[in-house]
């Protein structure tokens, strides 16, 4: 569902990632862990079309943005919806209207975008009175508008870039139980985070964990489903076709032209089973 491959990006001639390769399948939670300064949001923002690669590929939803045309984009972004650590709402603006901003952009009346965005705030338990102005709200409400918002088009990828960071610790817990229920749906999510709770609330979920450090991956960059294809492929190479030492025609003896194990054979007057795969030792001589 979001693949990079290779992915290089600088600033000023910095590299903020160097060479990321981090694949997420439909449906898997990840974890994008990594000290402050390790180039998580630079990566979620190359997934969410805010920024591209240097060199590298960023494919989300089957298409490679590298390759998008400019008026392929809106449509590409559609799938995505990101949630911040400072919640970026409208303040003055009602809760329904900032959900409903999104809404706005998928061309419906006024009526269908008011409802949607009322399903949205119910969806993520909003029960509070939708129309006023957000700024009067406490920061786990605030967070839940704006997870109403990066859902209301019901993109199947939620990107979260430290989406706890800015609550206290009952409130970060309802929003982490939150982007659970929302996965346990089936939505992929992307969760950039350098807090130590919010690593074990994933991990006791299942939710891979995939650590950034330095701008590279270091753990956690596949799918288990890519692992496993992988330990399968390297297993083969030790039950595969015979390889060019076996099927190699028996070395000769220079002096007679018999095969050398004959001739060792009869030197040592040693007798010598041949089809043994493995001769290490014969009676005790190396
Ligand atoms: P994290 O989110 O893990 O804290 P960032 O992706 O924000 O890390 O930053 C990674 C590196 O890239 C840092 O060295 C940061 O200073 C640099 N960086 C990020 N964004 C910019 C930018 N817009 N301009 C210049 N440097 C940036
Ligand atoms: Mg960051």
């Amino acid at each position: 569902m979001i693949c990079l491959d290779d992915v290089w990006k600088s600033y000023d001639g910095r590299p903020a990632l160097r060479g990321v390769t981090l694949h997420i399948d439909p449906g898997e939670a990840v974890l994008l862990t990594g000290p402050s300064g390790a180039g998580k949001s630079t990566l979620l923002r190359l997934v969410y079309m805010a920024e591209y690669a240097d060199a590298g590929e960023v494919t989300v939803a089957g298409r490679s943005l590298g390759r998008l045309r400019r008026s392929s984009i809106p449509y590409v972004r559609r799938n995505i919806g990101v949630v911040f650590q400072d919640f970026r709402l409208m303040p003055e603006r009602t809760a329904l209207e900032n959900v409903a901003v999104s809404a706005e952009v998928l061309a419906l009346p006024r009526k269908e975008v008011l409802a949607r965005a009322r399903a949205a705030l119910e969806a993520v338990g909003f029960d509070e009175d939708v129309n006023r102005p957000v700024r009067v709200l406490s920061g786990g409400l605030q967070q839940r508008v704006a997870i109403a918002r990066a859902l209301c088009g019901d993109p199947p990828i939620l990107l979260g870039d430290e989406p706890t960071g800015n609550l206290d610790p009952s409130r970060a817990q309802e929003v982490l139980e939150l982007l659970e229920a929302i996965r346990s749906r089936g939505t992929t999510l992307l969760v950039a985070t350098h807090d130590p709770t919010v690593v074990a609330f994933g991990m006791a979920h299942g939710w891979r964990r995939a650590e950034l450090q330095d701008g590279q991956i270091i753990a956690g960059g596949r799918p288990a489903r890519e692992l496993l294809a992988q330990s399968e492929a390297n297993a083969g190479i030790a039950v595969g076709p015979l390889g060019e030492a076996e099927t190699a025609p028996l070395r000769r003896d220079s002096a007679s032209g018999r095969p050398a194990l004959v001739t060792a054979e009869r030197s040592l007057d040693l007798p010598i089973e041949v089809d043994t795969s493995a001769v290490e030792e014969i009676r005790g001589h190396p």
